[in-house]
């Protein structure tokens, strides 16, 4: 038995959503005549209560193409240090927006108006002009750990005070939705721009939406084309990234169940040091010996992780691991490792 604990994105296409992919309508996208594109589109907006999305190949995409939309050269946006955006997307905020990043130490990713109010720049020739936020939800690097609506309300406020635009890095945003119990829709009310993963637990193979107002998303398409992400037939994928929206939701509470399953195995190990509050499909914990040394021994018996940092693993739960899977790697934490 093999338990791929390494990304929410190994995940392969079931059949139900094979069967959607092969029976899909297409056409050229390009010329907007993908009618399973459309309608996905159409779909995520409603979800978010948004005006309008648009299809890209990856989350990086969507990140990206928001960043474009809502900054100009010269511009500054205010992230968290662990944000995806910054870390893990090759320096496209510098490359692909000429926009410099004001770094904040958020509580594991997650911000709060109060630290992002004074960071603020002034009007002033010195300064970068201050011009969006970005937040990630949930936050990759602590550990999937979720926004409170209010919180966001708050930052959404603050944002609107100062002129400035708010982006959602929203790559695992149904788990988060999951955890809080918040309507999809109340997020449409305060965020400007929301990117959204069909390919991390929803199980897509590919994809993500970005999406905006109607204005914004007519810009976002000669982005996306300039970046080289306009693409003909791709209702075949969208296809798949609907059957997610239809099936995959609902059951994402048994991944961060399995998350529970696993977390408590893991605080009874004497060779586990810390373990980040599990609150969705992520478990962050940290090692006595170096993570490459525990990811060696967790191989030997088949179980694939990845580390964060040279004492630090990530285990992510998603619809390939199956409850036997979690019970075998129960055993293999308890027995290899001397609990
Ligand atoms: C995976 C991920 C993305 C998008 O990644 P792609 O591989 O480009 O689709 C964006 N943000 C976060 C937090 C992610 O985990």
């Amino acid at each position: 038995m093999t338990v791929d604990l390494r990304s929410d994105t190994v995940t392969k296409p079931t059949p139900g959503m094979l069967e959607a992919m092969f029976s899909a309508k297409v056409g050229d996208d390009v010329f907007g005549e993908d009618e399973s594109i459309n309608e996905l589109e159409a779909k995520a907006a409603g979800i978010f209560g948004m005006e309008a999305g648009i299809f890209c190949p990856s989350g990086t995409m969507t990140n990206q193409i928001g960043i474009k939309c809502f900054t100009q050269p010269l511009d500054e946006l205010i992230t968290d240090q662990t944000a995806h955006v910054y870390r893990y997307e090759g320096g496209g905020i510098a490359f692909n927006s000429s926009v410099s990043a004001r770094l904040l130490y958020g509580e594991r990713g997650i911000l709060t108006a109060e630290m992002i109010a004074p960071e603020i720049n002034p009007i002033n020739d010195h300064y970068p002009r201050t011009s969006l936020v970005v937040l990630e939800n949930t936050v990759n690097r602590g550990g999937g750990s979720c926004y409170t609506l209010e919180q966001i309300k708050q930052i959404a406020a603050l944002c609107k005070a100062k002129g400035l635009k708010l982006h959602m890095d929203g790559a695992r945003i149904f788990n988060a939705l999951t955890r809080t119990g918040d309507k999809a829709a109340d997020y449409g009310k305060y965020f400007d721009g929301i990117s959204i993963c069909l390919s991390k637990g929803l199980g897509a193979p590919v994809g993500s939406v970005f999406l905006a107002s109607r204005e914004t998303i007519k810009y976002a398409r000669r982005v996306r084309k300039a970046f080289g992400g306009g693409m003909r037939q791709a209702g075949f994928l969208a296809a798949a990234g609907i059957y997610a929206l239809d099936h995959h939701v609902e059951r994402l509470k048994i991944d961060h169940a399995h998350a529970q399953i696993l977390a408590e195995e893991l605080a009874k190990c004497n060779w586990v040091t810390n373990i980040l509050p599990v609150e969705t499909n992520l478990i962050s914990f940290d090692t006595v010996e170096p993570a490459s040394i525990v990811l060696q021994k967790l191989a030997a018996h088949a179980i694939k992780a990845s580390s964060t940092g040279p004492n630090r693993i990530r285990f992510v739960l998603h619809l390939d691991v199956h409850p036997e899977q979690v019970e075998y790697a129960v055993k293999v934490l308890r027995g290899v490792h001397g609990s």
